[in-house]
């Protein structure tokens, strides 16, 4: 995740909104003469040009009144936040902000829809941005800045529960909807996308050409060729809270279902998470389908989705 985004400069007039923001608390201005809610910061009411409106806290309730998701990123800075969700949200006092959604889905998204602030933590230094997010959503969980790199402690061997191979009932215990916690996380820069690009041979520039694709590319730069994303799998160790065991050999069986629904860009960290998806008993042994998804390092959409089937022999 790139560190160079643009970060809101204070004025002496925007200076309380920000420092609102700062203390968790929404703070708007309002008109003391005829009453009037007015934002952006402003010297004076929009509406009969009284001067020096008082800063008022208001609760942030809030609908959407418009949005619209960019697939190229307003600056390549933000290319870690595809699709960026722009909006404009109407206050309950009338005033319209023009911000940003979290937390939600495309697909959740609906003009109309009641919104609560987020108090968006954005740097080390306190500094918070005016985010939205839907009613259902945990407003505070989506405030803590979404590069933590969380590195999976190593897990020690006997802690995990050991599952025999032939003993059906625990093997379907481990089918699960939940995903494990993240695995380590590891950098794909530009060397790596590189070497990949010769071992495979595919050199296409959206890869390998950092100049043309800051010029041409949809995604402001090069990205990780999705195969290269899925074989660095071996490089992250899922946390899974199991061992099969009992078994004489493990065969890489192949995927059910692979796909690459998000880029990732060079310069990103990925990690990933699994779950057990299916287990099944059959003439061939015992087969058990991990579904792994792996991600850019604060993105909620993954970037590879690879349902592995592996297979143990006795
Ligand atoms: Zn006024």
């Amino acid at each position: 995740m790139s560190n160079n985004k643009p970060m809101p400069v204070a004025t002496e007039i925007s200076a309380p909104f920000w420092e609102g923001l700062k203390a968790r608390r929404l703070l708007v201005q309002q008109c003391g003469a005829c009453a009037q809610w007015l934002f952006y910061p402003r010297r004076h009411c929009p509406a009969c040009l009284a001067p020096d409106p008082a800063w008022r806290e208001v609760s942030g309730q809030a609908t959407l009144y418009s949005y619209t998701l960019t697939r190229i990123p307003t600056l390549p800075d933000f290319i870690d936040e595809m699709p960026q969700k722009l909006a404009v949200v109407e206050l309950a006092e009338g005033v319209r902000v023009n911000t940003t959604l979290v937390g939600l889905e495309e697909e959740q998204i609906r003009i109309g829809m009641p919104l609560q602030p987020v108090f968006a933590e954005v740097d080390g230094k306190g500094t918070r941005l005016l985010r939205f997010t839907g009613l259902a959503q945990d407003a505070t969980a989506l405030e803590a800045p979404p590069l933590v790199e969380a590195v999976a402690p190593a897990e020690a061997p006997d802690s995990r529960l050991q599952v025999d191979c032939q003993d059906q009932a625990a093997l379907q215990a481990l089918v699960s909807e939940q995903y494990s916690d993240w695995s380590n996380s590891l950098l794909v820069d530009q060397a790596l996308i590189d070497a990949f690009a010769e071992l495979s041979g595919d050199d296409y520039w959206i890869h390998t050409d950092p100049e043309r694709a800051r010029r041409s590319s949809p995604f402001g730069g090069t990205i990780a060729h999705g195969a290269l994303v899925q074989v660095l799998q071996s490089r992250l160790k899922l946390a899974l809270g199991f061992e099969i065991t009992g078994f004489t050999t493990q065969i890489n069986y192949g995927s059910d279902r692979l796909r690459f629904p998000a880029p990732v860009p060079a310069g990103s960290r990925i990690h990933a998470r699994a779950r057990v998806k299916a287990v099944e008993l059959n003439q061939r042994g015992t087969q058990l389908t991990l579904e792994i998804n792996t991600h850019v390092v604060g993105q909620e959409r993954p970037s590879v989705i690879n349902d592995l089937v592996i297979l143990y022999q006795r």
